[in-house]
């Protein structure tokens, strides 16, 4: 039985607008400094090869999971931002690490590579709206509230990976480790037997979800610390009793999924498991059958049988090429609009053209650099993270 892909219906917000012009506490927002090829142009398939073919292994190509098939087609491996980072780390003699992802997983591989290497993102524009919900000035206020109601010497600092470079040189200044979906409940193990309390950042789901679901806290023993509000919209005795310091972030891709979602799954397909990501609501992971991050989510559709029903909450990107993987298993998208996320949209092929052709011809584009100071800081974290048992 081979069942027929049915692409979500459009919406208005399905490719948001950027700003133009830089923004130093934003990840995106600025423009393609280059020349960009026409989309149009017929020749851009055949002229990635070639400048591809002609970089030879003085690049590597990196593509996240989220990323357009036109991108992924020319990535010489493909993974969450993690795993993304670590192939990275793994390639000290390509010259060029060419990132089709987002700007904070550029970073992390700047990070992770060494000096001789340079970091390329295709388009500066490419950044994370969850990424950006937590500035480093808005961070370090938040630990002065903190200090103020006399908690941050009990309080150690967990970034996701999906957080700036100065978030995670923050984290890592302060004792505390990066996380990733996968390992975000040992990170936040290992956390708790540091201090007393954690300040979660920047996405508050994934939080709540290990520590509510997967580790034995309750609802009550997490606030929700607002950057936008007084002393976090919290009260000194609120922060005192609290385990879990959420940041009010979150992923504007992942947050669109709700309860109604699942529920309307279940009614239109019969026999649905529904499979989602922890950077989904509380209520909607709840409702879930199975939770996972973008690699668990790829496992469990692979090792499913043929004609099980699978309703995914997770970029649609992605959902799109499993089902087209998986012809022999129905899977649909766990809500009925469309849920790119536009930021890594922002990547297609024009602009991954411009940048390899810009390589060929000698000229270092769109480089990103992570000075020494934050990388330093942020690297603590980062080791604290690959040292969990
Ligand atoms: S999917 Fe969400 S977390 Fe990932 S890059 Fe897009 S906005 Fe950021």
């Amino acid at each position: 039985m081979t069942t027929a892909w049915i692409e979500p219906d459009s919406t208005a917000t399905a490719l948001l607008l950027l700003g133009r012009a830089s923004d130093a506490d934003s990840e995106r927002g600025v423009d393609c400094p280059g020349a960009l090829p026409a989309p149009s142009d017929p020749d851009l398939v055949e002229r990635a090869r070639r400048a591809r073919a002609l970089l030879g292994d003085r690049a590597f190509i990196l593509g996240h999971h989220y990323q357009r098939d036109e991108v992924i087609a020319f990535a010489d491996v493909t993974g969450d931002s993690f795993k993304l980072a670590q192939q990275a780390a793994a390639r000290p003699d390509a010259e060029f690490i060419v990132f089709c992802g987002v700007h904070f997983m550029a970073e992390s591989a700047d990070i992770l590579t060494g000096d001789n290497q340079k970091v390329i993102l295709p388009d500066l524009a490419a950044g994370c709206s969850m990424a950006d919900m937590a500035t480093f000035s808005q961070v370090e206020a938040a630990w002065d509230v903190l200090r103020e109601a006399g908690v941050a010497q009990d309080t150690i600092p967990v970034t996701y990976m999906n957080s700036s470079a100065a978030i995670k040189s923050f984290t890592g200044a302060r004792g505390g480790a990066v996380c990733t979906s996968s390992n975000a409940k040992r990170a936040l193990e290992w956390a708790f037997e540091q201090k007393q309390k954690v300040l979660f950042l920047p996405d508050q789901h994934l939080g709540r979800n290990t520590a509510v679901r997967e580790m034995g806290l309750t609802l009550d023993d997490c606030v929700l610390f607002n950057p936008h509000k007084p002393n976090g919209g919290l009260t000194v005795e609120q922060l005192r009793s609290a385990k879990m310091i959420l940041w009010k972030g979150h992923c504007s891709v992942h947050g669109r999924f709700t309860l109604d979602s699942v529920n309307d799954v279940r009614s239109r397909v019969a026999d649905v498991r529904v499979l989602v990501h922890p950077e989904c609501r509380y209520e909607v992971v709840e409702a879930a059958d199975l939770v996972g991050s973008t690699e668990f989510i790829i496992k469990t559709i692979d090792a499913a049988p043929a004609g099980s029903k699978w309703a995914i909450g997770t970029e649609l990107n992605l959902v799109r090429r499993l089902a087209l993987r998986h012809p022999d298993k129905e899977i649909v998208f766990l809500d009925k609009a469309v849920c790119f996320c536009s930021t890594m949209n922002r990547i297609d092929l024009p602009h991954l053209v411009w940048a390899l052709e810009s390589l060929v011809a000698g000229e270092t584009v769109n480089q990103i650099t992570v000075d020494p100071q934050t990388t330093a800081n942020a690297k603590l974290a980062l080791d604290r993270m690959l040292e969990l048992p």
